[in-house]
């Protein structure tokens, strides 16, 4: 029967960056019919969350876009054919260029496609249509944590890797509800053997505070003071690894900064007693005590998160808490291949881990590519919210949208209004016709998803995995790869892109780029080489031998950056953007909801699984106090308004938020009207997390 599979191929999953590898299960025509989580790879062993379970239902979607749609001359989308399409495409963004320079268009990409992809688009439109403006979804996600990494270390190189999970003492999970975000992270937490005790820093009782050994309820954006007066107490009393500290430079001047941050300083700003933080700091520094902190976007998406991710590094140097089994400072990313974008994408950096300042790098580049030095540019581009500001300021002229959705996730998403007024030509790239940024398009070219394409993602721990086509895109549907394809030949580029000719090539070029840069990977033969091995974590350079299936970074106490030695960045804490006050009394926290639903829904919101398991309608929480007070019943509609916009919402009384709070999950698209532009000055990372909102009846 059509059901009965005849053989299985395996993929790394496309939502978050956890990895985890399914097994699909294929007809004899090579169709994936169904999937199971793939017993026995590293990361997962045999598990999924629902996801990854349903991973094949969105493309199934009647709402895939299937030809590409212009723009008529009554506004409308209709269907047109690819030829159209891209001398649309090509004559539009030319004449674009030749009138308000290579400064004028900017493309806003992804975390989601593989690396290959990423790569190609990044060069193509950088080094063959000369323009210089580009950034990623990943802005919103890890920008802040591989920002902190390459300053601390030199490079963007989260050190840890998944088996410290399994083999620490204790666990600090700070702004991270594992349990949700990353399930199968919290199965590899259960795996422990060494009963570690758990302690989660958040300002929710969320699912995994509540399931872990400790919860320490701190005030929103109280965790920057918090973690400063943690090391005030452990060099206050000498409990450091003084062979750690002799390879990390700034020692005395942090030394002398954290004397102002007694734990009695910081109670007010954390709503932490001070003996809470007097035996936080003795968990986290016992000699012998293995420690691992871990971060996501309670930490990322803060105005000062470089800072608040440096000042958790910070604390696992002086402790010695890096390089070896159970340690570690470790960011989990987002999105299913974000660190293949912080590395391949050519936006932030140039390609393969270089930087557009360093000559030498802008060179080898042009030497192993074979495209002309002057091609190279070294100019950085902007980051996406100075992009848009540049559109809103009718400097940026048109945008090439790929594959994420900035009209729902983007901070303050009503200004958005104004910027698309402002654009003369906006290209939406998308497996759908009908996400809030594709319904906004001049242009919409139509995407093969996850599933029906082949290519690398790299993890969270830097593990790379392949992905493969097991569907067949729908209609007119291509590749992003063949559309780069297609569009470096209409643009009369794709002389320069000649070797460029599938996935597995352009992994070939990518891999011999990275030689003798911190993620090496060399050594790395082919894709089949990375599924032999169950995925591979780079550094994997030439001649590199047998290096084991789980490594971590630093071991030899050797860092990236010039001195070889990690450095200790510090700033005093900030005011938050904007605090409460009697006119909007109420601290709105935004955040995933839900393990079943994946950012702005645009695939998971097309399962019918995966929406029986989420409420279609938002919600928010609110204390059962609050809601007393204020009169709100269970379930009741609720206009939650803040000073840029409003939207409607079902109360939710939850006991596991502090009183003065709300929590609303980011995954409906109303959320962003509220949320407030606030951006980490470093990283340009949106501070998604806190604003201050009222509630009407
Ligand atoms: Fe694993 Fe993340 Fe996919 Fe879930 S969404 S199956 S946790 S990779």
């Amino acid at each position: 029967s059509r059901l009965k599979p005849v053989c299985t191929a395996t993929s790394i999953c496309g939502y978050c960056a956890t990895g985890c590898q399914l097994k699909l299960h294929l007809d004899a025509e090579g169709n994936a019919i169904n999937l199971s989580p793939q017993a026995g790879y590293p990361v997962n062993s045999g598990m999924a969350c629902p996801k990854g379970w349903q991973a094949l239902d969105p493309l199934d979607s009647p709402d895939r876009a299937t030809v590409p749609l212009l723009r008529n001359h009554k506004g409308k989308l209709e269907p047109t054919d690819w030829s159209t399409a891209l001398q649309t495409f090509t004559t539009k963004l030319k004449s674009i260029k030749s009138t308000h320079g290579k400064e004028s268009v900017a493309f806003l990409s992804t975390g989601q496609i593989p690396l290959e992809e990423m790569a190609f688009l990044g060069c193509l439109y950088k080094f063959g249509m000369g323009f210089v403006h580009a950034d990623a979804n990943t802005r919103q996600c890890m920008a802040t944590a591989a920002t902190a990494y390459k300053q601390s270390f030199g490079f963007d190189s989260p050190p840890g890797t998944y088996a410290d999970f399994e083999q620490s003492d204790v666990i600090v999970l700070i702004g991270a509800n594992l349990c949700i975000a990353h399930p199968i992270l919290w199965q590899r937490v259960m795996r422990n053997k060494r009963n570690p005790k758990i302690i989660v820093i958040d300002p929710r009782a969320t699912e995994t505070a509540q399931v872990a050994s400790q919860h320490i309820s701190l005030r929103p954006k109280g965790d920057l003071p918090l973690l400063y007066a943690l090391a005030h107490c452990i060099l206050r009393d000498g409990r450091i690894d003084s062979t750690s500290i002799a390879n990390t430079e700034g020692i005395e001047d942090f030394t002398e900064f954290v004397k102002s941050y007694s734990p009695s300083s910081v109670t007010e700003t954390t709503g932490i007693p001070t003996e809470t933080i007097e035996a936080l700091a003795l968990d986290v520094s016992t000699p012998g005590k293995r420690v691992s902190w871990w971060w996501t976007m309670g930490v990322n998406q803060s105005h000062e998160g470089t800072r608040t991710a440096q000042a958790i590094i910070n604390l696992c140097l002086i402790t010695g808490n890096i390089g070896k089994p159970g340690t570690g400072p470790n960011s989990i990313t987002g999105q299913c291949n974000a660190m293949g974008s912080r590395l391949f994408s050519n936006t932030t950096s140039l390609v393969a881990g270089h930087d557009y300042a360093d000559e030498s790098h802008r060179r080898k580049i042009s030497e192993q590519l074979g495209i002309p030095y002057e091609k190279i540019t070294s100019q950085p581009s902007m980051a996406y919210d100075e992009i848009l500001e540049a559109v809103i300021a009718g400097k940026i002229k048109a945008l090439w949208i790929i594959a994420t959705n900035p009209f729902h996730s983007w901070i303050d998403s009503g200004k958005l209004e104004k910027l698309r007024e402002n654009l003369d030509f906006l290209v939406v790239q998308d497996m759908y016709h009908n996400t809030e940024s594709g319904l906004l398009a001049d242009l919409l070219l139509p995407a093969a998803g996850w599933g029906e394409k082949s290519g690398c993602f790299i993890n969270s721990e830097r593990r790379l995995g392949t992905i493969k086509p097991v569907r067949r895109a729908p209609g007119e549907a291509l590749t992003d790869f063949r559309i780069f394809r297609l569009i470096a030949d209409a643009w009369g580029c794709g002389d320069l892109f000649s070797k460029w000719t599938d996935p597995q090539a352009v992994f070939q070029l990518l891999k011999n780029l990275t030689k003798d840069r911190p993620c090496d990977i060399v050594g790395i033969e082919n894709y089949e080489h990375i599924d032999r091995e169950g995925g591979i974590q780079w550094p994997f350079p030439e001649l590199s031998g047998d290096h084991g299936n789980e490594r971590r970074l630093f071991e030899d106490g050797k860092y990236y950056t010039s001195s070889g030695k990690a450095r200790l960045h510090f700033s005093p804490p900030t005011a938050m953007p904007e605090p409460v006050d009697p006119e909007y009394p109420f601290l709105l926290i935004t955040g995933r909801g839900t393990s079943s639903q994946w950012h702005t829904q645009s695939r998971t919101g097309k399962s019918k699984v995966l929406k029986k398991l989420y409420p279609a309608d938002p919600y928010f929480e609110i204390n059962p106090a609050d809601a007393t007070k204020y009169g709100i019943e269970a379930n009741a509609a609720i206009e939650i308004r803040s000073r840029r916009g409003k939207m409607s919402a079902r109360a939710y009384l939850a006991p596991t938020v502090q009183s003065g709070q709300l929590f609303l999950p980011m995954h409906y698209a109303e959320v962003n009207r509220l949320t407030y532009p606030a951006f980490d000055p470093h990283s340009r990372q949106p501070g998604y997390k806190a604003c201050a909102v009222k509630l009407l009846k």
